[in-house]
């Protein structure tokens, strides 16, 4: 790839990223990264990687399967005796060398993300910082990974519980975030003394390999880190969940997909993470700063993906004394949100990852309508101009909807807002718990008392108070019911990848 001038403007700089990316990397095959080399499929086959905003080609790749998968595992598997016992500073300085690098190539790798995600070029920046500082706090964390010395109840025994990594990974991550939601499971993996085979979403593979190129630049050493990759995800996770030597299956992805992983995984009692689905609840109490949650709801709604984060909100509830008021600066606000190539300067929302996604969240829209439900604003395909070959989709309002419709209900992964109002505390809180997600959860208030009670009483791996940011590498971040198992992130995160062992010593022997 080519470098880019920093001395010209952004919009200039933009516009050449995108014609030095297109035209050059159509000529390009992107290859997996196993054992520290880059491979071909073994059929020689390729798959195409397109372009959300336009429809077109942005890269060949390789298409992998089964054959590679166990490659990949057999390389973690032999890589993973040297790498288990290196120490955990040197482990974590290799970490902080990747994220130097990647640091360094953030422009870079952001414009990748634009071009198989589709999402707007500030905020895949956003997510490449973000996603880097995952090396950061997992160097720190690793040098943090404290056995015990547990007081014996035998003069002549001593007890001590240490904690070893597991052993191979195998990763499977979304297209959503295809830079955070891989370094957040390969950052804690390799800090903690594991190897890795990861999988990334069909749609999104160039971000990965570039992530596999940061970790060989930094030093990760071959077979400690695989990206194996393929069209068909079936055949690649069967290796992964058949492999007696894979002792984990880490997944960020839909609750569908996760339950089928975890029916099978059972079958060789492999550890299991799961990152999955989720059903946001955004309460707006009527104490609350109107504009701050207006902006929030924004935010939360709309900015991240165009709706299609797992921790957007997926339902509004405003008490009814505000409710007016706070539609009214919603939409006003909606309204002026800029829908385009993520490219163009100043977009705020780009398209949906791809048409099916696109049909799905209309047929939601269109079910609403149709049970009775109100358009406040949207609610259509973006087909004309410059939409014309890319999956965009209006920013949508939707009013007078109702809690068991299939639009709150699902989770919508689309630019689509249900409004709903309600009367008290106790009654909003049951509605928002009425679902068999809980991932993330938003309250707005200014009564201290109320935080404490709300927050306590939602079933939510994450509660944001007056705040709609999402949350930071030293939080665990983790589902509640059906949004998950295990926590990414945080202290927590480094513990998902090591397994406990007490040791029972006998001095009399
Ligand atoms: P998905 O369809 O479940 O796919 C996720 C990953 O699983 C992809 O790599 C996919 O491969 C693979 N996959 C799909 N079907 C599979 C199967 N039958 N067996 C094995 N692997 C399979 O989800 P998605 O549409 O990419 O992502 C959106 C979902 O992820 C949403 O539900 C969202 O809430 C959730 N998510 C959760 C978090 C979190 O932290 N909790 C974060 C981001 C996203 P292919 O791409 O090849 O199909």
């Amino acid at each position: 790839m080519k470098e880019i001038n920093m001395s010209v403007g952004l919009n200039q700089k933009l516009q050449e990223a995108k014609n030095i990316n297109l035209s050059e990397s159509q000529e390009r095959l992107e290859k997996m990264y196993i054992d520290g080399q880059w491979i071909s499929a073994d059929t020689g086959q390729t798959f195409e990687v397109c372009n959300p905003a336009t429809g077109e080609l942005v890269a060949k790749v390789a298409d992998g399967s089964g054959i590679e998968t166990k490659q990949a595992i057999d390389a973690a598997h032999l890589a993973f005796k040297e790498w288990a016992v290196t120490s955990a500073k040197e482990r974590g300085k290799i970490l902080k060398k990747a994220q130097q690098i990647m640091q360094e190539r953030a422009d870079e790798i952001a414009k990748l993300v634009v071009l198989e995600n589709g999402k707007p070029f500030k905020e895949a920046k956003g997510e490449v910082n973000f996603a880097l500082d995952y090396f950061d706090w997992f160097a720190e964390e690793a040098r943090r990974a404290y056995g015990t010395l547990v007081p014996s109840p035998f003069p002549h025994k001593r007890l001590w519980v240490q904690s070893q990594p597991l052993g191979v990974v195998a990763a499977i991550t979304p297209w959503n975030f295809p830079a955070a939601m891989i370094v957040r499971k390969i950052a804690p993996a390799l800090a903690a003394g594991c190897t890795v085979v990861l999988k990334p979403a069909e749609q999104t593979p160039l971000t990965a390999l570039a992530i596999a190129k940061v970790c060989h630049d930094a030093g990760v050493p071959p077979g400690v880190l695989n990206v194996v990759l393929g069209s068909n995800p079936i055949p690649i996770s069967e290796e992964m969940l058949n492999n007696p030597k894979v002792k984990k299956i880490g997944f960020t992805g839909s609750t569908e997909v996760g339950k089928l992983l975890m029916a099978k995984a059972a079958q060789s009692l492999k550890r299991v993470s799961f990152e999955l689905g989720g059903n946001a609840p955004f309460i707006v109490f009527e104490d609350a700063d109107l504009e701050a949650a207006v902006d929030g709801a924004i935010a939360i709604k709309y900015l991240r993906v165009g709706g299609q984060s797992c921790i957007c909100a997926n339902r509004i509830y405003v008490q009814e004394a505000i409710a007016e008021e706070f539609i009214a600066a919603f939409v006003a606000k909606a309204k002026k949100l800029k829908i385009g190539s993520g490219f163009e300067p100043g977009v705020d929302l780009g398209p949906l990852i791809n048409e099916t996604a696109r049909n799905k969240v209309h047929q939601l829209v269109e079910d609403a309508v149709a049970r009775g439900g109100e358009i406040a604003l949207g609610a259509s395909y973006l087909t004309k101009g410059d939409y014309a070959s890319g999956s965009f989709y209006a920013p949508t309002v939707l009013l007078k909807v109702e809690d068991l419709w299939p639009i709150c209900q699902e989770e919508v992964f689309g630019p689509v807002a249900p409004i709903l109002t309600f009367q008290t505390e106790e009654e909003v809180v049951a509605r928002a718990n009425h679902t068999n997600y809980g991932l993330a959860s938003y309250l707005y208030t200014r009564d201290l008392g109320r935080v404490v009670r709300v927050s306590e009483a939602l079933e939510y791996g994450l509660i944001g108070v007056n705040d709609a940011a999402g949350y930071t590498h030293e939080i665990p971040f983790g589902g509640f019911k059906e949004s998950g198992l295990g926590r990414e992130g945080g202290a927590k995160g480094l513990e998902d990848y090591l397994e406990v062992k007490s040791v029972v010593v006998n001095l009399a022997q």
